[in-house]
This record gives C-alpha cells, sequence and structure tokens, in this order.
C-alpha cells in the first residue's frame, strides 16, 4: 500500500479536486430532490464531494448498472437476429471522488462474486478503470455501523486516494494503493507532503469518528448463532411489517441479484438486466407454479442468511458492509441490524 500523504486546506482541496474534474471523466454526489446520486460532472460547484451519507445513493449503479440494455432482436418468421445495443456498458478510464469508505468497500465484497463461477468481464473493466477518491467520515450516522464488521475501517486500501479532515483546518489528501499513488502525481504540485509527520492526526481523526457510533455489533457472534438457527420463528416476528418493497436491496451497496427481462413490440425487442430482491414475492418462483419462498418470513431470512452466513461460509466475508442504507430507506422502519441482532439472541 502507497503511503503518500499531502497536506493542504479547503481551497487546496477544491483546486484538487477542479483539477481532476477537468482533465478526467469525473463522477460525484449530485444533490436532487434532497438526495445525492452519483452522476457525471464537469464542475465542482454542481456536485458535493461532502454529501451526508444517509442522503446519498451507493455509486453501486457505475459498476452494476441499476438497468441495463444486454441486447436487441428481431423476431419473425423468418428468424431471429441478435444486434449489440446502442448503450456502451463498458466505461472508459474515470474518477469518482466523494465515495464513503463503506460504498468503496462493498465492491471488494462484490469483487469475490463477480470473479467467481461466471467471470462478469463488464464488471471487471469499469473496476479496472476506476479511481476512487473516497472522504473518511468524521462521524458516523445514526444507522451506520461499518467499525463492527469484518473489514479494517483504518487502513482500508478499498480506495485509491482517501481524504481526511484533520486539526486546524488542514486536510490531508492520502495514496492508498499503487494505483492512487501514481494517479496522484499528476496532481501534487501545490500540495506539500505530509509523509509521516499526519500519522498522529489520522489516528486521532479515526479514534473520534469510531467513538462516535451508536451500533455496536459483534458480528463473529451474529454469524455463529444465525448459522445454528435457521429454523427459529423469530424471522416471522422482525419481518411481520415488511411490504416487500425491495427498496433495502436497491439502495444496497452489496445486493446483486438480478432479473433478465424481454420488452418486444412487434417483431422488435430489447433484453434487460436489471435490479432483483430476494424479497420480492415472484423471485423464487418457478415455471410449473412452485415458489419454496411464498412467505416474507422465509424470503427476510434469506436475505439476513446471505448477507451473514452463506456469503460469509463460501467467500470468507459478511455481505453487508454497515452502511446502514437499507434502514434510512425502508419505509416500515426495518433496521437489517436490529434483525441480525435480534434473531441471533
Ligand atoms: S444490508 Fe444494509 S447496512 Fe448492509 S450493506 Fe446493505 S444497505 Fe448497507
Ligand atoms: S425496504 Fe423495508 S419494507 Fe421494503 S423490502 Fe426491505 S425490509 Fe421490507
Amino acid at each position: 500500500m502507497s503511503v503518500e500523504i499531502f497536506v493542504t486546506d479547503k481551497a487546496g482541496l477544491q483546486k484538487f479536486y477542479e483539477a481532476v474534474i477537468a482533465k478526467n471523466e469525473t463522477y460525484a454526489p449530485v444533490e436532487k430532490f434532497g438526495k445525492y446520486d452519483f452522476k457525471r460532472v464537469t464542475s465542482l460547484s454542481t456536485c458535493n464531494p461532502d454529501s451526508p451519507i444517509a442522503k446519498t445513493m451507493s455509486a453501486k449503479p457505475l459498476f452494476f448498472p441499476r438497468s441495463a440494455k444486454i441486447m436487441k432482436y428481431t423476431a419473425t418468421s423468418a428468424g431471429t437476429d441478435v444486434m449489440e445495443t446502442d448503450e456502451d456498458p463498458l466505461a472508459g478510464k474515470r474518477v469518482i471522488i466523494g465515495m464513503k469508505h463503506c460504498d468503496a468497500r462493498s465492491l471488494q465484497v462484490l469483487d469475490k462474486v463477480y470473479n467467481w463461477d461466471f467471470i462478469d468481464t463488464d464488471y471487471q473493466k469499469r473496476r479496472q478503470n476506476t479511481i476512487i477518491i473516497s472522504t473518511r467520515c468524521d462521524k458516523a450516522e445514526i444507522h451506520c455501523f461499518c467499525t463492527s464488521l469484518d473489514y479494517d475501517v483504518e487502513n482500508l486500501d478499498a480506495l485509491d486516494i482517501l481524504i481526511v479532515n484533520g486539526k486546524d483546518e488542514k486536510i490531508y489528501i492520502n495514496a492508498r494503493t499503487e494505483k492512487g499513488g501514481s494517479f496522484l502525481k499528476e496532481y501534487i504540485a501545490g500540495l506539500t507532503s505530509a509523509n509521516g509527520a499526519a500519522d498522529g492526526e489520522l489516528k486521532q481523526q479515526y479514534n473520534a469518528f469510531a467513538a462516535s457510533f451508536r451500533l455496536k455489533m459483534n458480528y463473529k457472534e451474529v454469524n455463529e448463532k444465525l448459522a445454528k438457527i435457521f429454523d427459529t420463528p423469530e424471522f416471522e416476528n422482525v419481518s411481520a411489517n415488511c411490504v416487500s418493497c425491495n427498496t433495502c436491496a436497491f439502495v444496497c451497496p452489496t445486493c446483486h441479484c438480478f432479473k433478465i427481462s424481454d420488452e418486444k413490440v412487434r417483431d422488435t425487442g430489447v433484453r434487460y438486466k436489471s435490479y432483483d430482491s430476494c424479497n420480492n414475492g415472484y423471485f423464487t418462483l418457478m415455471a410449473g407454479g412452485h415458489n419454496p419462498r411464498p412467505a416474507k418470513y422465509r424470503r427476510w431470512r434469506q436475505r439476513a442468511m446471505h448477507k451473514f452466513v452463506y456469503y460469509k461460509e463460501r467467500f470468507g466475508e459478511n455481505l453487508c458492509v454497515g452502511c446502514g442504507k437499507c434502514t434510512t430507506s425502508c419505509p416500515v422502519n426495518i433496521s437489517i441490524f436490529e434483525v441480525v441482532n435480534q434473531v441471533a439472541q
């Protein structure tokens, strides 16, 4: 891991962002209707790299689009012709700024499944072609629990360049990967090296951040207990209010279920790959009519077990980064933190 650290101030950071935006295809949180979503930006004035986490959507759609055309076709009595879509599924070189560290970490979790039995080359190219610039939070939001999970938030290498607020309005710009170090070289004019000198302040900032969490979980205990209680009726209690809207999965940076659907008008059709969720009643509905998860408690059990038991068993990591986005967005206030802890206890 590169340990290049530079120190600047608010004006210096703005200049850095402006230079990055001017030279690169850049994506950043853009406000719309009080929420932030990652969009292509050409000016710092149109985005907010310090957007609040509770109001910021995940950057996952830049790697796994919400709904993407995967092919077009014509089907007539003379036969079927398949065509490429007019969308370019592969992003060129690009930079994301303002991505939260839990969101960046979620990509390392997703890498496991996308490099598993089927190699998703579109996803891989997007990953390889992206530089991630992430701001470390100063304070946990009400539903955050990233520091309780199985990754080292303080020394995260899921992001290429880390921005940290220091004391006396100092701001540190820290290259965390070789890719980040090479990228940063182009922008160091005007920045002052702080290698070694910043360690104490970075530690202090992290300790203050870590102390701000309301939620704390013993994830190992949750992993072990959930694995042994598949048949507990408690899943019915915790899922009683769920309206199966799927919002929790759609906003989650680690959920990766999708459906394939065709939209055909007369002879011409488009095939889409779109987000889906195991909370959907029809998600496991089979062609013959059988549905192994007809009850929502079974679907919620699948969601909890997939995140805290099955993924862990298969890939060694929880399928949850503790960002709290699902809880923030749930229309009936269901919290995955409470679900897995309540069931485990
Ligand atoms: S399950 Fe909830 S807390 Fe966990 S990563 Fe997904 S949105 Fe974040
Ligand atoms: S967002 Fe809430 S109500 Fe909707 S599916 Fe998820 S838990 Fe159920």
